[in-house]
């Protein structure tokens, strides 16, 4: 094991925490209702639609994507909410969505009539919980009452809206959480048959890590737990290797991609971290502030970071072959890693571009 990790596995919980106390958070209501709609996922093959509980999410990932759009978006109306800066806030603010029945559904008829040609075909026709937070996340307030209260709408939102999409539409869902709460619903799910799949991200076994990375976010432990709970219970389970870390070297990723394997899941989705917004800065400040070294220099240049990513590609891409689980394999190459300049640099230029292109293009399972 490297120096670098030796630097994580000693991480201790007296250091000082970077997480906002209770009252710090800023934890409410938002102004527009949750309702279903369009999703501009690029070669995910994840959803046609995305039904958000909320803006902002309290798991607070270091290396998150969504609060990019969210300050190009929604900065002005947070700010309104107190948040001054929604990138470098990021995990310190949930706003519940309120629910408005008749939108809701007036949302649900629009999708069920979408014709299947203006679909993207890598959809499935299907709705993902949720695409820019967490479905399932913990509700933190100084004000335990009103904690509850939070709590309950939350939950309320996934199940009425679940609920009318399976009575009132023929449309599918995909669930993704790092969540075990979800246990709570696998009845719901499992009412669905094949027209839902449950999946977790789980892009490393090793809790000490994730919490640096992801850090109030339930451990992985509890994530594979409820992976294999929900394939007892008889759900059509995924798993999400996403994103991986730096530190995920080949024994994390195998010991990973076995647990994975043994569940049997209809897809193995992975990636990298990709750069976007200040996602690096918020590691580093992390890792800063816990006391521990990351391999952060692999985002120091363009060609770095390539190296990382297409390393990391490509080992998952082998273990999964080695152990037999590469016909559900899918991952998700970031469109930069197309250029004509790295593709230079690969033994085999054309095979390598070749290979973006079917991944790219590669359509997820769903059950039939
Ligand atoms: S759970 Fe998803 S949406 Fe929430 S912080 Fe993590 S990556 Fe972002």
């Amino acid at each position: 094991m490297s120096l670098v990790l030796d630097r994580v596995v000693q991480i201790q919980p007296r250091v000082v925490r970077p997480l906002p106390r209770p009252t710090d958070v800023r934890v409410g209501v938002w102004h527009a209702p949750a309702v279903i709609a369009e999703n501009h996922f690029v070669y995910k093959s994840l959803s046609n639609w995305a039904f958000n509980v909320a803006v902002g999410c309290s798991h607070a990932c270091r290396f998150c994507y969504v609060p990019s759009a969210a300050t190009i978006k929604q900065g002005p109306k947070l700010a309104e909410y107190g948040v001054k800066d929604p990138d470098a806030e990021w995990g310190d603010y949930v706003l519940l969505r309120p629910w408005n029945e008749q939108k809701f559904l007036a949302s649900l008829r629009s999708a069920e009539k979408t014709p299947p040609k203006q679909l993207k075909a890598d959809g499935n026709r299907a709705i993902i919980y949720c695409s820019t937070t967490d479905p399932y996340q913990v509700i933190r307030h100084p004000d335990s009452a009103r904690q509850r209260e939070l709590a309950a709408h939350a939950r309320f939102l996934v199940r009425r809206s679940l609920e009318l999409i399976r009575d009132q539409s023929t449309l599918n869902v995909r669930i993704l959480t790092r969540s075990p709460l979800a246990r709570a619903d696998f009845d719901l799910f499992k009412s669905f048959g094949k027209r839902l799949v449950f999946g977790v991200s789980l892009p490393t076994l090793r809790n000490d890590l994730a919490k640096v990375y992801e850090p109030k976010a339930p451990a992985p432990s509890q994530r594979l737990a409820a992976l294999r709970a929900a394939k007892e219970a008889g759900l059509h389970v995924y798993v999400a290797l996403a994103p991986t870390y730096p530190e995920c070297d080949e024994a994390d990723l195998r010991a990973t991609l076995q647990a994975v394997a043994e569940l049997d899941p209809i897809t193995t989705f992975h990636e990298p971290i990709n750069i976007r917004a200040e996602n690096v800065a918020r590691i580093e400040a992390q890792a800063k502030v816990m006391g521990v070294r990351l391999r952060t220099e692999v985002f120091a240049t363009r060609e770095s970071w390539q190296d990382y990513a297409v390393s990391a590609l490509h080992t998952v891409s082998e273990l999964a072959r080695e152990l037999g689980i590469e016909k559900h394999l899918h991952l998700w190459p970031d469109k930069s890693l197309g250029s004509r300049s790295l593709a230079d640099r690969m033994p085999n230029p054309g095979k390598y571009l070749n290979r973006l292109e079917h991944w790219w293009h590669r359509v997820s399972e769903w059950p039939k």
